[in-house]
């Protein structure tokens, strides 16, 4: 959909250090990126995957049966490649987009260090939260990439 910052995305993920990390004929996987519609940040939390439907959807339950069990899968493989590729000892998973309505599922990954106060909405916030920028989110990406 013209305008959409996701739909947008998907024609030229080079914006998106490591660019794609798993996609399949409804879903594509990738980084946080670093730009977003709510500006531009030198660096984020790692691990941070969006899932993303190809098809302009604005709510799950616009998802076709196919769709929905494609974002299950790559939901899966995401939080198993978190887990054996990045550390992560627990992987949440949410659905937001109030600041963008294409639908995009988070993964976020718990590491063992994260104090509980840190846990879920405020990951990002762990003073020693590991962020990194583009040459970290792409080395990561590949990481991701080869276990997915
Ligand atoms: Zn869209």
């Amino acid at each position: 959909m013209s305008g959409c910052f996701i739909c947008e995305k998907h024609l030229d993920m080079s914006s998106v250090p490591g660019g794609v990390i798993a996609e399949d004929e409804h879903i594509v996987v990738s980084h946080l990126p670093l730009v977003t519609p709510q500006g531009t940040a030198e660096s984020v939390y790692l691990g941070r995957l969006v899932l993303e439907p190809r098809r302009h959807v604005e709510d799950l339950g616009e998802l076709t049966d196919d769709q929905a069990a494609s974002l299950g899968r790559m939901a899966a493989r995401g939080s198993a490649a978190l887990r054996r590729a990045a550390g992560a000892e627990h992987v949440y998973a949410a659905v937001i987009s109030d600041a963008i309505p294409h639908i995009h599922l988070h993964l976020l990954p718990r590491y063992p260090a994260t104090p509980r106060e840190y846990w879920w909405v405020r990951l990002d916030e762990w003073p020693d939260a590991p962020m990194g920028g583009a040459d970290e989110v792409a080395e990561l990406a590949e990481r991701l990439r080869a276990v997915a």
